[in-house]
């Protein structure tokens, strides 16, 4: 997709952009080629800085993998489902190592992947903006050199958060310059064993369904994991024209002078609220549970090397503990997001407030609490997301033999049974699903959970931007050492085969001849 078409699509994907809005869009656009236009040079020469970088290197590695096929089909090394941040981190350091039969596949459009110009509704993103995300330990693919090659050192020291446009657009270079294979509007449907080694991968593309055949499949399918949107049960008999979900398409023109209720206190809560306010709703009700607002950020107050490496080998009852303790200080929204909603007055923030139950009365709907009833237009439920894997249909296939923290991991007195970690697949080491019954689906062994809900098992390394490389590196050593192993008669045929010499034999004189002479002059 070219460039304008890819903006426009941006611009568009959401139906609150209401079309009076187009004039707007194209000048917005027309500003933002000619900004391209000027800075595409620098962007040349970052492109060759990476290329110039991998060579030092001496990367992309030479492929290793013998190839396979599978009932007359090729077969893919790595399959990858998702081509947000982690699909496309995990895709490259697949490629650098060697690994090139990898693809992702991702059922948005290029550009569109992940929440950051769709969902997604807070300005700038949360991190700090010198994070080195999925750059892989190469200085030239972080977001800094992007855009510092295009705007220079002074833009960068000047520049505050990062906006989530721009970002989205770094990871759509990120891709490109690496030049990865991945091809998009296409969804997963559904997974099957071939054989014991072999993932069976049904997709639906534009041209129709299809089956694939994978050695190793990687779900790098995002925040909402494997579960979907985390609705509570009072929410369930609710006409959808009442309520959404805060990840949902919603249309918040037409919120415009309407009462409307914000369930929850996290980022998601604020960026719809603000979002609501911004598009002139005649009064926000944020309903929040808990009776302080959290104010500490506690996992990224003591990130480390420490952290992103030890987690993983932390007796299972730590691994509880730490996010047990983090689950019940919770995150807190970021200052910008809470102040981008305070600062109206029809913005109200009701602490202790805890739903109970809605139902409507005529237009309107009425929100239940422990305290007192809100009468409102709309509901925004900002509640998170799910961990298990029946919410979502192409999970449902290998959703009953997974392995989750809930089958006998757990044990009361390791802390809080949260839901959604008991809910968590227990993973192993290079995130693979692991069995709930030994031998009843052992493809679980090829099947890699690269998002948010392998959090538990792995520390954050599948889901937020600061330890995104590693997961990926992590990951990238699991596979590379499952195919070599797996091949390990054919590399080891490979050995003996190889014949050319590093000798030619006329280097050394051989002096054994000698030895019985010399033997007899020392008697
Ligand atoms: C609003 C928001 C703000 C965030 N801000 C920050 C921040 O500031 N800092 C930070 O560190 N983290 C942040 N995060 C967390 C994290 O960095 C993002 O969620 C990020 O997008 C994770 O990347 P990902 O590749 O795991 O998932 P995604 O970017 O969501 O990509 C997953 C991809 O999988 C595709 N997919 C899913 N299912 C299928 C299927 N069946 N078939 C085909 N394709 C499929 C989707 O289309 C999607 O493109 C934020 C998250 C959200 C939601």
């Amino acid at each position: 997709m070219r460039l304008n078409d890819f903006l426009m699509k941006a611009l568009f994907f959401r139906p609150e952009i209401p079309i009076d809005l187009c004039t707007s869009a194209k000048r917005f656009l027309a500003t933002f080629q000619m900004k391209r236009s000027i800075n595409q040079a620098g962007l040349d020469n970052l492109n060759a800085r990476v290329q110039e970088d991998l060579n030092y290197l001496m990367l992309p590695s030479k492929p290793w993998v013998p190839r396979q096929t599978y009932n007359g089909k090729s077969v893919r090394d790595v399959i990858i489902i998702g081509a947000g941040m982690c699909g496309i981190a995990v895709l490259a350091q697949l490629q650098l190592a060697g690994i090139d039969n990898s693809i992702a596949y991702d059922q948005a459009d290029q550009g569109l992947e992940g929440p950051w110009v769709t969902s997604a509704r807070m300005k700038s993103l949360r991190s700090p903006k010198a994070l080195t995300g999925p750059a892989l330990g190469l200085p030239s693919l972080t977001f800094r050199a992007w855009y510092t090659a295009q705007f220079g050192a002074e833009a960068w020291e000047q520049l505050g958060k990062i906006p989530k446009e721009q970002w989205m657009e770094y990871l759509v270079w990120y891709r490109h310059t690496l030049e990865l294979p991945i091809e998009n509007g296409v969804r997963l449907l559904d997974i099957r064993a071939a054989s014991d080694e072999l993932v069976e991968v049904c997709l639906q593309g534009e041209t129709g369904g299809r089956k694939e055949y994978a050695r190793h499949l990687v779900l790098a399918t995002g925040r909402s994991g494997l579960g979907g949107a985390y609705v509570p049960a009072f929410l369930d008999g609710l006409a959808p024209s009442f309520w959404a979900h805060g990840a949902d398409e919603i249309n918040f023109t037409g919120l415009k002078g309407k009462d409307v209720a914000v369930i929850g206190a996290g980022a998601t809560a604020m960026d719809n609220a603000g979002t609501a306010l911004e598009h002139g709703a005649a009064s926000i009700s944020l309903l929040i549970r808990r009776k302080e607002m959290p104010q500490i950020n506690k996992m990224t107050g003591i990130g480390s090397q420490g952290v992103v490496h030890g987690i993983r080998d932390l007796p299972d009852a730590w691994k509880w503990k730490f996010f047990d303790y983090v689950a019940k200080a919770q995150t807190p929204p970021p200052r910008s997001s809470t102040l981008r909603v305070s600062r109206y007055p029809n913005a109200h923030f009701y602490l202790d407030c805890a739903v109970t139950g809605v139902r409507t009365d005529g237009n309107r709907v009425v929100v239940e609490t422990n305290q007192v009833p809100f009468e409102v237009d709309f509901v925004i439920a900002a509640t998170g997301f799910r961990n298990d894997f029946f919410g979502r249909p192409e999970f449902s296939s290998i959703a009953p033999y997974i392995k989750v923290w809930g089958d006998g991991v757990f044990t009361s007195d390791m802390g809080m049974a949260h839901k959604f970690l008991i809910d968590s697949p227990y993973l192993g080491e290079t995130f693979e699903f692991l069995e709930k019954e030994p031998g009843t689906c052992s493809i679980l062994s090829r099947i890699h959970c690269f998002n948010d809900a392998a959090m538990l098992s792995h520390g954050k390394l599948s889901g937020d931007i600061p330890a995104v490389s590693t997961g990926a590196d992590r990951l990238m050593r699991g596979i590379a050492a499952s195919l070599f192993n797996a091949d390990r008669e054919i590399q080891f045929k490979a050995l003996q085969k190889y014949s050319t010499p590093e000798l030619a034999g006329d280097e050394w004189v051989d002096s054994t001849p000698n030895l019985e002479s010399q033997n007899k002059t020392v008697s």
